[in-house]
């Protein structure tokens, strides 16, 4: 059953988190432990904690991942770090393509395709973002903007290889502003339809996570909205308490 959609629950920290929020981690940790499970749940903390919350999390429900990766393998790129290395740290998955990475490091989408590449290369679960901002929302051109974004940030490599993909409005990220239950079913299942049609037998179970301040108050109706397959989690899966709220909304 390599390909059978279960629901994910992801946390993207983004810059924050210090040794001391490593008992943040450890209530999400004992939380899941009581919690149903019926949901795979990851934490995507800043690399600096990558290690030492896999080594705490080890052998439990929670998984770790990375925020971004390099496209190569290793070599002459400072301040880089390769897919290789965040899973010799022991992270299963890595973000590509966050709307923040294409805006502060001008990502591109054969950018993101190539880091993508490298992280299947590498044995991670790629979760690759896509989202339109409101400018273009309002234009009109939300559905034609995502469906190029989706071509050119999902490389033909992820054909037969566990990958994710995450629909972040970018006008709703960090902002409290979430999309509307129609608008999230509506991109949701236009992504499921090119994905079933490029990824034929494989493209009907690509977990499709929404992202956009996904809180506790929200998360059950934006959850029960059809071909929406978990959540990407920024601001609140900074509070254990609250993110596991939300992984306790998980179908
Ligand atoms: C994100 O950046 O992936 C995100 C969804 O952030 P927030 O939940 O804070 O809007």
């Amino acid at each position: 059953e390599l390909y059978m959609t279960r629901t994910l629950i992801a946390g993207n920290w983004k810059m924050n988190g210090l040794k001391a929020s490593l008992q943040e981690a450890s209530r999400i940790i004992e939380g899941l432990a009581g919690a149903h499970q019926n949901a795979d749940c990851l934490i995507c903390p800043p690399a600096t904690l990558v290690m030492a919350m896999a080594d705490l999390a080890s052998g439990s429900a929670l998984q770790i991942g990375g925020q971004d990766c390099h496209m190569n393998t290793s070599g002459a790129h400072t301040g880089d770090i390769s897919a290789g290395m965040l899973c010799d740290a022991g992270a299963t998955h890595v973000i590509t393509g966050h709307s923040e990475r294409r805006a502060d490091h001008g990502e591109d989408n054969s950018c993101i395709a190539a880091k993508t590449s490298a992280a299947l290369a590498a044995g991670l679960v790629p979760i690759i973002c896509i989202g339109e901002t409101l400018e273009q929302r309002e234009r009109g051109e939300t559905l034609e903007f995502l469906e190029t974004q989706l071509v050119q940030s999902i490389p033909d490599a992820c054909a037969g290889k566990p990958f994710v993909v995450a629909y972040e409005p970018v006008w709703a990220i960090g902002t409290g502003k979430t999309a509307s239950l129609e608008q999230i079913g509506e991109v949701h299942d236009f992504i499921r339809n090119l994905l079933a049609t490029r990824f034929a037998g494989q493209g009907e179970d690509v977990p499709i996570l929404y992202g956009g301040s996904m809180k506790p108050s929200n998360a059950a109706e934006i959850l029960s909205v059809s071909n929406v397959n978990g959540g990407l989690i920024g601001g609140a899966s900074l509070n254990a308490a609250d993110f596991l709220a939300i992984y306790a909304a998980a179908v």
